[in-house]
Formats: structure tokens, C-alpha cells, sequence
């Protein structure tokens, strides 16, 4: 009997698309529900499987979840099973610091969702508001036209042949090694010089538990309630520790530190299944790099990256999500200047208060002073984000000009001369 081939690997519905989106974790699922809500049609490409884990914590701070709470997010997070966090305990050596949570009805406490559950239910929105996601597929190059605006992308999945999707533009919410980076060349503006490794796994907490921050001279540590009655518990140390101490028994290492912060949080920590996996990250110095460029953007870790130790950068990521999004929906070059004007404003507050605490050269004394810096960027933030309307087409048509529709980026015709990125830059032409 004769018989037919059937492709399982997903491809796109289209072959032009108004934005495809590279990575669907917090910095791309989101851009792509802003994107999608507003109207534009949009594929977000990801080479890890749906609901995966990464190698993040995922203490949210006060932007991240009002954010959450403007795009109606909150409640299926809840009902996820994550719980509410209503007070922060800063522990800087014996000295204790509680500070209960001024909440309000955008934000009834904080949330330390899973990555588990927090990528999947923005992939979820996103979804449900018309965007379209391939799982497992990765990017493997972008092409340009022969201007040298970029026109696409080039998808590679598991034993599939290549394929070439067009976009009037392609944003990068690629992480910290960014392939749309390294294609189309974006500049980093700026790059710190410090980085602390982190140590961390999950044991059982009791309910009703808070955050905790603990500091002692040279080593830093925290307790993040999560989801499924556990606590993400880590230790932080800079990079050079990890380097000569972590290195040959990261379990031992990390349970040092633990007990030298806080007895209690090691007997915490202690409490973990024996089959609980320790997951740990060397650190990578800070950077802000360029936001955009013809046919490109950047966002979340792809364009700016904090050390984790303050715990921002989901905050960071949806943040310059939205404002992302409003610059694709204006489309005009003074409006993508904005944006990046504008998280420039907030990345270089952040990049600086975070860097004052990875760099480990405070003391106890002065240790608080350095969070009350960063908790005063942070009200800020969340008086700028409560002050923005939702992203949306808010101009009259005529004057609508959403990169979707701007010449070049919306010449239809095929992209015949188009050359690959890569090779763009080995040819070292400029965008
Ligand atoms: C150890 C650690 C602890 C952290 N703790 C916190 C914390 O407590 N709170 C907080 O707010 N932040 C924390 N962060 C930071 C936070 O994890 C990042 O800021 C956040 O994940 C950035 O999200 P993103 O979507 O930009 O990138 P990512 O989460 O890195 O996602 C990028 C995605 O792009 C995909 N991708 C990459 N290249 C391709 C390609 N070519 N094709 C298809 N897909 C591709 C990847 O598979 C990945 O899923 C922590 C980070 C680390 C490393």
C-alpha cells in the first residue's frame, strides 16, 4: 500500500510575519502577549521545550509583579499555587531587618513563581492573544537585505530542513549569549567588571514564609518561597570564591556559606529530598548594550544584564517588554530612540546598585545603604510603569506607522539579494 510522509516538526502558519520574536521566556513571551493584544502578528521561536526549566531564581520585585498585575497575570499565578510574600527580612550578619510589604491592589505581596510556571503562563496569554510559538526550533541566522536591514530568520529544528520566515522585525529575547546580538553587531554601551557565582536548590518551607536576604562579611545568601511548599535557597559568593573553593564539591561549598550566614537557613536547607538537584551559575559581569538597530531589537538579558544578586532582571525583562512594545507600535526611529533612552535611564540606576552589592567590598555597616539605593530605583520604576498607558495603536490611522508597515521593512517583495547576517559581519559592513 502505498503510503504518504507526514511532517510533525511544527512550521509558522505565514511567511511574513509583523514581529518574530527569538526566545520565549520572561523577556520574549512577554513582548509577544503586548504585541499580540495590540493586534500584530507575531512568532516567537524557542529551542527549549514548553514549560521548561532555566538556570534562574525567580524572586519577583515590586515592577515585575505590578507589572504582572496590569497585563491581568496575577491570578492565574496564584492560582498556580504560588504563594503571596508579604515581608522582607534583611539579615546583615546577626542584625535583623523585616520590612513588611506596602501592598495595594495591584500588588496584594510579592510572587517567586517557578520558571516552570511563570514563562508558561505569559506563553499561555500570549498565545490565547493570537501569537504564535514554535517550541524546539531553534534560530540558527538571521538575513538582511541588501541595505542591510534585517528582513528574518532562518529556523533550524530537530532533523528538520532550514527554513527562511520574514519579519519587519526580529527582537532578540535570546539571553545573555544572544545570537541576534552577535548577528547584527549591537554595540555594548557599557560593561561592568564585577560577576558573583550562585549556588541553589529547593527544600520545603513552611507557609506564610517571606523573603529573606542574608549578608555576612564576603558572602551573601537567600530564602525564596516558591511554588509546591518549597524554598529556593542559595548561596552567593564572587566569582573568584567559586573559582578556588566551589569548584571540586559545589554541595559542601554551598552548605559552608549557609551555615556561616545563618545556621537556621543551613537546617532549612538541610531539610531538601537527597535527590534535589543543585544548580549553579559562575556569573557573568553586567552590560547594556545597543537596543536597536534597521529591522532589530533587543530585549530582557539579550540587551542588558544585571548580576543576579539583586534580583531584577525579570523586573528588567518586562519592563522594556512594554516599552519595547510601544516603539513597535509607533514605529518611527524617534520612538525606538525613546525606549532606549529610556531603559538606558533605569539600566545604568540598576546596572550601578547592583554592581555596589556583586562587587562583595561592603561591610555590614554600610551594606544596607547600598538596597536603600536600589529600593529607591525601584520606586521610581514602579511610579514611571504606573504612570504608562498600555501599550496599544493609539494613534489616529493616518498617522500610524507600526514597523509592521514601514518602508522598507514592509516591501513585500521577496528578499532575493538578501545575505546572511553573519556573513554580513564577517564582511564587515554595517547595518
Ligand atoms: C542564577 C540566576 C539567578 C537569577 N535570579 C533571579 C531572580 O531571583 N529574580 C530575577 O528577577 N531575575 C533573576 N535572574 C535573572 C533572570 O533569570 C533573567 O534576567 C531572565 O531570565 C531574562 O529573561 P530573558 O527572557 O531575557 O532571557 P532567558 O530567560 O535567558 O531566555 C532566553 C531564551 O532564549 C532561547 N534562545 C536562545 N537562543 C535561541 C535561538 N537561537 N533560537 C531559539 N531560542 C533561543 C533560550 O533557550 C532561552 O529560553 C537570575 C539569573 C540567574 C542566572
Amino acid at each position: 500500500m502505498p503510503t504518504t510522509a507526514i511532517s510533525l516538526t511544527p512550521t509558522p502558519k505565514r511567511v511574513q510575519y509583523d514581529a518574530i520574536i527569538v526566545g520565549a521566556r520572561c523577556a520574549g513571551a512577554s513582548t509577544a502577549l503586548l504585541l499580540a493584544r495590540a493586534g500584530l502578528k507575531v512568532l516567537v521561536i524557542e529551542r527549549r521545550p514548553y514549560g521548561s526549566d532555566t538556570l534562574s531564581t525567580h524572586a519577583l520585585m515590586r515592577p515585575a509583579v505590578l507589572q504582572l498585575s496590569r497585563w491581568s497575570l496575577l491570578a492565574p499565578l496564584l492560582e498556580a499555587g504560588t504563594p503571596l510574600i508579604e515581608t522582607t527580612t534583611f539579615h546583615y550578619g546577626d542584625e535583623e531587618i523585616a520590612i513588611p510589604l506596602d501592598s495595594g491592589p495591584d500588588l496584594p505581596g510579592l510572587i517567586a513563581p517557578r520558571r516552570t510556571v511563570l514563562d508558561r503562563v505569559l506563553v499561555d496569554a500570549a498565545r490565547k492573544s493570537g501569537a504564535e510559538f514554535l517550541h524546539d526550533m531553534a534560530v540558527a541566522d538571521l538575513f538582511a537585505d541588501t541595505s542591510g536591514r534585517v528582513r528574518g530568520v532562518e529556523i533550524r529544528g530537530a532533523g528538520a530542513a532550514s527554513l527562511r520566515v520574514s519579519a519587519d522585525i526580529v527582537i532578540g529575547a535570546d539571553g545573555i549569549g544572544s545570537l541576534v546580538a552577535k548577528c547584527c553587531d549591537a554595540q555594548v554601551l557599557r560593561a561592568g567588571s564585577v560577576s558573583a557565582a550562585h549556588v541553589y536548590s529547593y527544600a520545603p518551607v513552611e507557609s506564610g514564609a517571606g523573603y529573606h536576604w542574608y549578608f555576612r562579611d564576603g558572602i551573601a545568601g537567600s530564602l525564596i518561597p516558591t511554588n509546591d511548599g518549597l524554598a529556593c535557597i542559595v548561596a552567593s559568593v564572587p566569582t573568584r570564591l567559586f573559582d578556588q573553593h566551589f569548584r571540586a564539591d559545589h554541595a559542601r561549598a554551598r552548605m559552608e556559606v549557609l551555615e556561616a550566614l545563618s545556621p537556621a537557613v543551613a537546617v532549612q536547607a538541610g531539610r531538601a529530598a537527597e535527590d534535589a538537584r543543585l544548580q549553579a551559575f559562575r556569573g557573568v559581569p553586567g552590560y547594556i548594550r545597543q537596543a536597536y538597530g534597521p529591522g532589530w531589537a533587543l530585549v530582557g538579558d539579550a540587551g542588558f544584564f544585571r548580576d543576579p544578586i539583586t534580583a531584577h532582571g525579570i523586573s528588567d525583562a518586562l519592563r522594556d517588554a512594554e516599552g519595547l512594545a510601544r516603539a513597535v507600535l509607533d514605529g518611527s526611529e524617534a520612538a525606538f530612540a525613546a525606549w532606549q533612552r529610556g531603559r538606558d535611564v533605569f539600566a545604568n540606576q540598576i546596572l550601578d546598585a547592583t554592581d555596589a552589592v556583586a562587587s562583595f567590598d561592603w561591610t555590614l555597616a554600610d551594606i544596607g545603604e547600598r538596597h536603600r539605593r536600589l529600593s529607591a530605583v525601584m520606586k521610581a520604576e514602579v511610579q514611571a510603569l504606573a504612570g504608562e498607558e498600555m501599550p496599544s495603536h493609539t494613534l489616529p490611522a493616518a498617522r500610524r506607522r507600526p514597523a509592521a508597515r514601514r518602508a522598507p521593512a514592509n516591501d513585500t517583495s521577496p528578499p532575493v539579494a538578501a545575505g546572511s547576517i553573519t556573513q554580513r559581519n564577517r564582511m564587515r559592513m554595517r547595518p
